[in-house]
């Protein structure tokens, strides 16, 4: 049976990037007059607990090795790149050059994988190597302006959409389900350790300290996966030579305060990777730490059945996106949809043109 057209018939809790790139899948397929999405933290906002807008952000081989990871990169490199051909500078995602380096263990099956569809894709011959490093590959990633991509998105959402954004914080799933609600997405980030009926003990945060730089030089997204440090250097999309630094990933460790001995060592390694970065002029804008929402065992997309209001709803879990949010978090939005085609196809919503 058709319910009547409802903005409450699904709702979104959550506004990182997860949650909007569920929106945006949806809204896509039509269904944008239909979502609400419900946050604490909504785009534009910086807080300790919203880790989206301290992203670095690029694409890169830092995700994981299993065939999910694999898949949802896929999709969320096409995606990326659709965009940026589509919308441009206004979308703050670029096409970058970029170089990817293991001093250790290199996940060759992932890498062979995405060969097959990352642009420009090349392996750069051992001779040519720094020394520590033991494979090295180059391909045009893509770049994105974090906390603005996310504020392109929720504009868009909400103007060409229809999409309804409330700040809201919950105590309890079951309270994102109003009596009309038909699918709540659960997109909560690292709160889905803590936040009544979900409390995952999987999740757990990675913290991140990075630099913001002003190095105008810095053209080469590079990055080097070495024996006790992730580095990486990502020139920020649609700034005026802003760059980010980074980097660490200290599993377990949830402290939002920033470490002069972190910043000195993030400077000395990204210096010792990129040429670009000793040439030129860099300067300090600021310095700050994120909480990446990593679960064991990857990320969690799963529907489930809840009692709420008398009838049985779908919830739709998608959270635990780690250090990939952005570079497979289309991905992710996909599959989550595709657990309530069901369900969506009795909502009775005005179709509006799929686009990008
Ligand atoms: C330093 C750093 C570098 C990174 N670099 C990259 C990169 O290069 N590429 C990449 O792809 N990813 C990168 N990431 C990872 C990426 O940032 C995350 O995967 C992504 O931001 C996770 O998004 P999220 O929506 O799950 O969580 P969040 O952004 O934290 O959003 C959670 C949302 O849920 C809401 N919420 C939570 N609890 C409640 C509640 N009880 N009631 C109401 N609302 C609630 C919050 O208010 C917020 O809106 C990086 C992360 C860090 C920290």
């Amino acid at each position: 049976m058709a319910s009547a057209n409802s903005q409450n018939d699904i709702v979104i809790v959550g506004a990182g990037i997860i949650g909007l790139y569920v929106a945006l899948a949806l809204a896509q397929r039509g269904h944008g007059r239909s979502i609400s999405v419900l946050a604490e933290y909504l785009p534009g906002d910086t807080a300790v607990a919203y880790t989206s807008p301290w992203a670095g952000c690029n694409f890169s081989a830092i995700s994981g090795t299993d065939a999910n990871a694999i898949r949802w990169d896929k999709a969320g490199y096409e995606f990326l790149r659709g965009i940026e051909a589509t919308v441009g500078d206004k979308s703050f995602v670029k096409r970058t050059p970029s170089t990817e380096m293991w001093d250790d263990v290199v996940p060759h099956d992932k890498i062979k994988a995405m060969s097959e569809y990352l642009e420009n894709f090349r392996i750069i011959p051992s001779e040519k190597l720094p020394k520590g490093v033991v494979f090295a590959v180059s391909f045009t990633t893509v770049t994105i302006n974090a906390p603005k991509f996310m504020e392109y998105l929720h504009a868009r959402l909400q103007n060409e959409y229809g999409v309804r954004f409330q700040r809201q914080k919950i105590d309890h799933i079951a309270s994102a389900f109003t009596p009309s609600t038909r699918i709540v997405f659960n997109c909560t980030g690292n709160a889905a350790r803590s936040l009544g009926g979900v409390e995952d003990p999987k999740c757990y945060p990675t913290r991140g300290q990075v630099v913001l730089v002003r190095a105008p030089s810095v053209k080469r997204n590079m990055m080097r996966h070495g024996l006790d440090h992730e580095t990486y250097i990502i020139p920020r999309p649609g700034t005026s030579g802003h760059v980010i630094l980074g980097g660490y990933m200290q599993k377990g460790n949830n402290d939002g305060s920033t470490y002069k001995s972190e910043t000195e060592s993030i400077l000395e390694r990204t210096r010792g990777l990129s040429k670009d970065l000793r040439a030129g002029q860099l300067e300090i804008l600021a310095t700050v730490a994120g909480m990446r929402p990593s679960r064991e065992g990857g990320a969690r997309i799963e529907r489930e059945q809840r009692a709420v209001h008398g009838q049985q709803r779908a919830l739709v879990h998608n959270y635990g996106a780690g250090g990939t949010g952005f570079q497979a978090g289309f991905g992710m939005a996909l599959e989550a949809v595709q657990h309530v085609e069901d369900v969506l196809a009795t909502l009775d919503t005005a179709r509006t043109p799929a686009r990008l």
